[in-house]
């Protein structure tokens, strides 16, 4: 069995973009293993959520934990820094923020989980962090360079397939399906199919990955896009999981070929191109 780390940047984005996967997983017997970058301190908050001395990081954390339990993750643990806000916001420059932080550090300390963990799979996101947001592109950033330090055998850029999305945006203009501003950014949400190495089909998870969801009820509401859809629908829209295998080399994928899930075990590849952890013993 392998253990198989996701580093996200707030509470929610692993249940959005990685639940089916990481619920796929757990069931299949691997330790999956939850970093998430920042508390999401800077998300919306609606009137009268918060009890007195509260905080949004304190609730969400809460959410959060329910959360992974939910997926079957192992270990769910923050790199502890604070949330950026939205690009151009004076938040996203502030100290303390993971948008600013120092890239050898934080890579240190996702390196030390890795390490500590003996992690064979890191999953980050991709360059532009699936859609431009500051602490996602650092979690590209910082997980790439964790990975590199620790010398994770396999690594996964989590994304979305932006094909698929511009086809559902088309589909919901044609449809009664409310989906808010949520698709406007679809032109550049996550990366060319073409470039997509891994398509996980994640059907079978899909009510596990939308009770996860849930579980972040002050974030994501039941009017919102995300859950405001009959079973049917969300299985349509939430039913696969995108991935870009960064390593080992993911010779003959991409241009439509894929493989249907993540691979766990380099070893298992009889690839020229893998990557053999330093000191990995067996
Ligand atoms: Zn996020």
């Amino acid at each position: 069995m392998a253990t198989v780390t996701f580093f996200h940047a707030h509470p929610d984005d692993e249940a959005i973009a990685t639940g089916g996967t990481m619920a796929s997983l757990a069931e299949q017997g691997h330790r999956v293993v939850l970093v998430t970058a920042t508390r999401g301190e800077l998300g919306e908050v609606s009137d009268g959520l918060l009890a007195t001395g509260e905080t949004l990081g304190d609730r969400r954390s809460v959410e959060l934990a329910a959360a992974a339990a939910v997926l079957g993750a192992d270990r769910q643990l923050f790199l502890g820094y604070e949330d950026s806000g939205m690009e151009g916001e004076e938040s996203a420059a502030r100290p303390g923020c993971f948008a600013t932080a120092d890239l050898d550090e934080a890579a240190g300390r996702l390196a030390a989980i890795l390490d500590e963990e003996a992690a064979d799979v890191l999953v980050v996101y991709d360059e532009h962090g699936g859609y431009g947001h500051p602490d996602h592109v650092q979690v590209h950033r910082v997980g790439m360079a964790a990975a590199d330090r620790a010398g994770t055998p396999v690594v996964y850029m989590a994304t979305m397939d932006r094909d698929f999305m511009l086809d559902l945006r088309s589909r919901a203009a044609e449809s009664d399906l409310a989906t808010g501003d949520e698709l406007d950014g679809a032109d550049t949400m996550g990366e060319p199919g073409a470039r997509i190495t891994t398509e996980v089909d994640v059907s079978p998870w899909v009510s596990t990955k939308r009770a996860a969801m849930r579980a972040h009820a002050s974030q994501i509401g039941e009017d919102s896009f995300f859950l405001a859809m009959p079973d049917d629908m969300f299985a349509t829209v939430w039913g696969q999981e995108w991935f870009i295998r960064v390593r080992p080399e993911p010779l003959g994928l991409g241009d439509g070929i894929r493989e249907g899930g993540l691979v766990v075990d380099a070893g298992s590849l009889a690839l020229g191109g893998g990557v053999v952890r330093e000191g990995a013993e067996g």
